[in-house]
């Protein structure tokens, strides 16, 4: 594999700065997305990452045009190994050439770590709820991994939104997490189709199911709500009208008209 240029592995790590990552390892976490992981430059000083965190990734076509766009981390940056999911939008100008153009050994460049408002803070007491449409279960992975990963007792709560049973995510250590961790419980939403035998028809995160969700951690859990931004703004608002506190829940938007 080919390693980065030493002037790439003397570069001191500004956030506002592009650097070039190294494309490690890529593979489909769904039919339609793919988990890409990079190497960052090995004496590059990354500042530490927090949880809920994202980058931008800039490509550069052969006549200068640059197109950058957002993506969340899905992990912390263990061993320099940044980790992101990107679904493709068929009509993207992005997204479908990192997740079928893309190959093992390019480079992209990257910057960041981004974000102060949409993280989670190992020391936070409070329990956490966590709502996600499609991809917008990336930063909240990250999330559930940094929790598991520590000792922080407050119980995690998922409600992922997918269209189908293949289109999760992380499907399988979610449900290996929620099977074997005290601290963990997930609750699916299937919106066109769900698995034989699934006690919910099919159809759109409603009110009832969002209060069935919610309701075992309580009013004052941490609430973060990530996807297409009406599926961000229906589950906040039902949020609020049903009394929560609007500074307890925290939302980010990938844009887009579709929902999990
Ligand atoms: C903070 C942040 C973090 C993000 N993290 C992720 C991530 O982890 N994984 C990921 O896949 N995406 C993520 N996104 C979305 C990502 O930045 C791009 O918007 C997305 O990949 C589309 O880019 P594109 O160039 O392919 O499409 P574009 O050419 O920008 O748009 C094509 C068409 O798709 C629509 N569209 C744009 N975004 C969406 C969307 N999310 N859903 C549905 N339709 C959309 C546009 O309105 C347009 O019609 C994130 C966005 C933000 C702001």
């Amino acid at each position: 594999m080919t390693d980065l240029p030493a002037s790439a592995a003397r570069s001191t790590w500004n956030a506002s700065d592009w650097h070039e990552a190294l494309v490690v390892e890529a593979y489909a976490e769904t039919p339609t997305a793919r988990t890409i992981r990079m190497r960052l430059p090995a004496a590059a000083a990354l500042p530490a990452l927090v949880a809920g965190q994202h980058i931008d990734v800039r490509l550069t076509a052969p006549d200068g045009y640059t197109a950058v766009r957002s993506y969340s981390l899905a992990s912390a940056a263990t061993g320099g190994i940044l980790e992101i999911t990107v679904e493709e939008l068929t009509d993207g100008e992005v997204s479908p050439y990192l997740v079928r153009g893309l190959d093992v050994g390019d480079r992209l460049e990257i910057r960041g770590p981004i974000g102060g408002w949409f993280v989670w803070l190992d020391e936070e007491p409070a329990p956490v709820q966590l709502i996600a449409g499609g991809s917008g279960v990336v930063p909240l992975m990250a999330m559930i991994r940094a929790h598991e990963a520590g000792t922080n007792p407050s119980p995690f709560r998922l409600l992922y939104s997918v269209r189908s049973p293949e289109m999760a995510y992380y499907r399988a250590e979610l449900e290996e997490l929620a099977r074997v961790s005290p601290r963990f419980d997930l609750d699916w939403v299937y919106t066109r189709r769900a698995p034989s035998g699934w006690p919910h028809a099919p159809g759109r995160l409603d009110l009832t199911r969002l209060a069935a969700s919610v309701q075992p951690l309580g009013s004052t859990a941490l609430t973060y709500v990530c996807g297409a931004t009406p599926f961000v703004e229906f589950a906040a608002d039902a949020l609020v009208r049903s009394g929560r506190d609007p500074a307890r829940i925290r939302t980010e938007r990938y844009g887009g008209a579709e929902g999990g």
